[in-house]
């Protein structure tokens, strides 16, 4: 590793760095592998790591603060690639008739399902809508997530779209960590629209995404492919204004059918294709020429009792990086913990616990488009990580609920109790 770290030794032999992170191996997700290093010594200057290596190999550092862990490892900061975290109400209550045998046809007919999320949230305020996410987030923050992406999607009107947009703007700018905001304007008809999805997806083209680019409210744009929501050939609208706007795409794809949406989202160079149970190899090898990543939600496949599981052996294959996220959604995905997520793909799709810490470090940031700055610890990327005081990674993945005890270090410095 000690290669890495030449051009940041000036001459003289010494580093300087504002703090200096000592007594713990260094597990640090390079190229989707442990490389842990034993005995490791992590630099931190202006919010980036300016060295890594070993004790033995380590230059003479001048610095203002020395951390000493005592043990443990330390593990790049989580990244939660796939999130709806901003929405109005919770579905609580259908979970609960549902369990008492009342049927989706009665729920739908009472005005449940995703429809009752949509009235929730159209009728919350800014505030209210910003301090129930921030609730959602904050259990998230506690086991060492310092990236997330937030989509909108619950407001299906341009007004309520704008308004979770500018939610999602707020919590980047007063919470510590990085949100990543993300346009999901097709993710289900509105009822205005009903019977003219066309006009829905020519809207959104027309009038919110021009809109949403101009007031910078989104990194990337979202759709639904499915049949229950839009076809490849209404979201390929949708990518065609996002692509021209500058916005790159992400989609759900092959969640509950085979539509082959992964593939479109490939020929866009999405930068993800998300859920992928019903993924044909011919879907897979698309999104390795594109490097598209593949994002799994073991939390939705879970609640939804599914059983076809995502194609993890061909993803492997094809060299398809493979991230892994929480979907918390209030739906088919009520997860506030992104390690349980861990322990599912691993149980449910028989993923390896060390791909599925890639799935929440490296391939996550790649998910988001952050590869060259977030995801790993390695030398010029964000001073994000975690100090766990535990033995080997794999425990990270193998406890099933809890909270482990934690460091969690943001931009270079310790986050505070009231948020970690
Ligand atoms: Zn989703």
């Amino acid at each position: 590793m000690s290669s890495l770290n030449a051009p940041n030794i000036p001459a003289s032999g010494t580093v300087i760095c504002d703090s200096l992170w000592t007594g713990s191996s260094l597990v640090t997700m390079q190229d989707g592998r442990y490389n842990i290093i034993e005995n490791g010594v992590l630099a931190v200057k202006d919010g980036q790591i300016i060295w890594l290596g070993t004790e033995e190999n380590s230059p003479d550092f001048v610095t203002a603060v020395r951390h000493d862990f005592d043990g443990g490892i330390v593990t790049p900061g989580f990244v939660d690639c796939h999130t709806h975290l901003v929405f109005g109400g919770d579905r609580s209550a259908e979970f609960e008739q549902r369990l008492n045998g009342v049927s989706y046809a009665e729920i739908a007919a009472q005005g449940g399902g995703i429809l009752s999320t949509v009235n929730a949230t159209r009728k919350a305020s800014h505030q209210q809508l910003f301090e129930q996410a921030r609730f959602r987030l904050m259990p998230l923050l506690a086991e060492g997530v310092t990236c997330v992406e937030i989509k909108s999607g619950y407001g299906l009107s341009d007004e309520s779209e704008l308004k979770m947009l500018r939610v999602i703007r707020e919590l980047a700018q007063s919470m510590p960590v990085r949100v990543k905001s993300t346009c999901l304007a097709a993710h289900a008809l509105p009822p205005e629209f009903k019977g003219r999805a066309d006009e829905y997806i020519q809207h959104i083209c027309d009038v919110l995404l021009p809109q949403v680019a101009a007031e910078n409210l989104a990194d990337a744009v979202d759709a639904f492919c499915e049949h229950l929501a839009f076809s490849p050939a209404q979201v390929e609208q949708v990518f065609k204004r996002a692509v021209s706007l500058g916005l790159p795409v992400k989609l759900h794809a092959e969640q509950l059918s085979s539509l082959h949406g992964s593939q479109l989202a490939a020929r866009y160079s999405a930068l993800s294709a998300d859920h992928l149970e019903y993924a044909t190899e011919e879907d897979v090898k698309a999104m390795a020429a594109a490097g598209t990543t593949a994002v799994l939600l073991p939390g939705a496949y879970y609640l939804l009792r599914e059983t076809q599981t995502p194609p993890v052996a061909l993803f492997r294959q094809y060299g398809v990086p493979i991230a892994i996220a929480s979907d918390a959604n209030p739906g088919t995905s009520p997860v506030l913990s992104l390690r349980l997520m861990l322990n599912m793909a691993c149980t449910l799709f028989h993923m390896t616990p060390e791909e599925a810490l890639a799935g929440v470090t490296c391939h996550g940031a790649r998910a988001l488009g952050l590869q060259n700055s977030h995801g790993t610890l390695e030398v010029g990327k964000a001073a994000d990580f975690v100090h766990w005081p535990l033995a080997r990674p794999a425990e990270l993945v193998y406890w099933l609920g809890g909270q482990l005890p934690c460091t969690v270090i943001y931009q270079g410095h310790i986050r505070g109790a009231t948020c970690a």
